[in-house]
């Protein structure tokens, strides 16, 4: 069948933060789901920045044309041969990590390292094929072999999560990547106790899911660093008790004053680009024995983090007993996440809702990435019919 999907078509235009109108939207013609393979009829895809690495030439893929969108929710329509935990008419959500559950990573219960990732960007699917393909026979690969900024898609049953048909596809769609990876960031990466200052850098979806994971477990200040007006003003919504703006105030600074030289006991980094010295900002915030995390993708070329002077640099990293942490999908695993966080959703304890502040067609979808580089929105949405 014929099927439109964003998509681009070759290798990113080297300016992280301007919008060129880079990304095509086209139709494929969409193979029908084989062996361990799920048939999608999409909802809704988040408007994650990690796409825009990729127009943006701050990552790569290995194959163009590449459909991008890899946050995203819909319908089950049709199942391949061995697909058990789903049929057609579920609502599921499409996780980019498709943990196989057997390698060491899987069997020791982090599979958002699992060894399927490592294929995620090479270009074709799991079966060593591809799904789309242009008119002229061309082969598109799909990112994180997903490629859900589409009307359909066909993807491995691994990356399948079922979830409850009660809640918006919407919603769901962003526990597929966003809220997971912020919640988690904050849960699994950070160590957070009851009575904490947490410094939160940048209040995009993944930010703004970090600030209320943090509410959640107990941290008593929460101070959001960003650069946007529009941003901080938001950011007691979900939770912060403080904002700074780093073009006006230092934010090691701004936490010293308020912890009385303390300093944070965590911060957690998911500003648009992680370049080394945004990374040394954050990390100049946090207290002795305290923890950085960092969730933000850095460009391929970036191979340091800057641990300022005035904090002692690489000698009090050491004797300080530091710790700077990487952290992929809120070191947690999809199916674990996604059911969990909207459980919690339901139950009135997370406002997933508000993380969505603008929806857009798939036509749109220029207009998404422009907005989301000028910080217009926590998270905008692509909705389909
Ligand atoms: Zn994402
Ligand atoms: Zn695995």
């Amino acid at each position: 069948m014929k099927t439109e999907v964003a998509y681009l078509e070759e290798s990113g235009i080297d300016d992280r933060y301007e919008s060129h109108d880079s990304i095509e939207v086209g139709e494929v013609e969409l193979a029908e789901p084989g062996v361990n393979e799920v048939h999608v009829d999409v909802k809704a895809c988040g408007i994650c920045h990690s796409d825009w690495h990729v127009a943006s030439g701050d990552n790569e893929v290995e194959h163009y044309p590449c459909a991008l969108g890899h946050e995203g929710a819909g319908v089950v329509q049709e199942t391949g041969d061995a697909v058990e935990h789903v049929e057609p008419g579920d609502h599921v959500a499409l996780a980019w990590m498709p943990a196989c559950g057997k390698c060491e990573f899987c069997a020791s219960g982090r599979q958002e390292l699992c060894h399927r990732g490592e294929g995620m960007l090479q270009g074709p699917q799991m079966h060593g094929d591809y799904n789309m393909h242009m008119d002229d026979g061309t082969e598109v690969s799909q990112y994180a072999y997903l490629g859900c900024f589409a009307e359909d898609v066909v993807v491995h049953k691994d990356s399948v999560v079922p979830v409850p048909k009660e809640v918006d596809l919407s919603i769901a769609a962003l526990t597929g990547c966003g809220a997971a990876t912020g919640f988690g960031s904050a849960q699994n990466r950070a160590d957070i106790e009851p009575g904490d200052t947490v410094v939160q850098f940048g209040l995009g979806g993944l930010g703004a899911s970090a600030v209320m994971s943090a509410d959640y477990q107990g941290a008593d200040r929460i101070v959001v660093v960003d650069p946007l007006e529009s941003k901080r003003e938001m950011a007691a919504e979900f939770g912060a008790t403080h904002t700074v703006n780093p073009d006006e105030e230092s934010p090691a600074e701004f936490v010293e004053s308020l912890t009385d030289g303390r300093m944070a006991d965590s911060a957690i980094f998911t500003g648009s680009v992680a370049l080394p010295e945004e990374i040394g900002e954050a990390y100049a915030t946090v207290r002795k024995g305290g923890e950085l995390v960092t969730v933000s993708s850095s460009p391929l070329d970036a191979d340091r983090i800057d641990l300022p002077v005035e904090t002692g640099g690489l000698f009090n990293f050491t004797m300080s007993e530091m710790e700077v942490k990487g952290s992929l999908y809120g070191g947690w695993a999809p199916n674990y996440a996604i059911p969990r966080l909207l459980e919690m959703y339901q139950q009135e304890n997370l406002p997933l809702d508000k993380l969505v502040t603008q929806t857009y067609s798939l036509n749109e979808i220029n207009e998404g990435y422009s907005d989301m580089l000028e910080g217009k929105n926590i998270r905008g949405v692509v909705e389909f019919d």
